[in-house]
């Protein structure tokens, strides 16, 4: 994991993992990691873990109000705030 890789073949790696239909939350916490040193946004991505545990939030418990989505953790129980545009 050492390798130097180019932020062309990061944001490639990001774009896999997260076409994977479970994250698993090991994972989420290193893709993160390489996101901020590759200065990659993760946009929509974001919304698909716990800002907290970084577990898969698919299964969470979903509110919607006029502003914003709420994704209630499963793990944790955090609620994950988005704001709906
Ligand atoms: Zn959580």
């Amino acid at each position: 994991m050492k390798k130097h890789i180019s932020k062309a073949e990061a944001q490639e790696k990001i774009d896999e993992f997260f076409r994977q239909k479970e994250l698993d939350a090991k994972y989420v916490k290193k893709i993160k990691r390489l996101a901020m040193k590759y200065n990659i946004k993760l946009g929509k991505y974001r919304k698909r873990f716990c800002k907290k545990c970084f577990s898969d939030l698919k299964k969470g418990k979903v509110r919607i109000t006029k502003t914003h989505k709420i994704v209630e953790c499963r793990k944790c129980g955090e609620r994950n705030k988005f704001r709906i545009m």
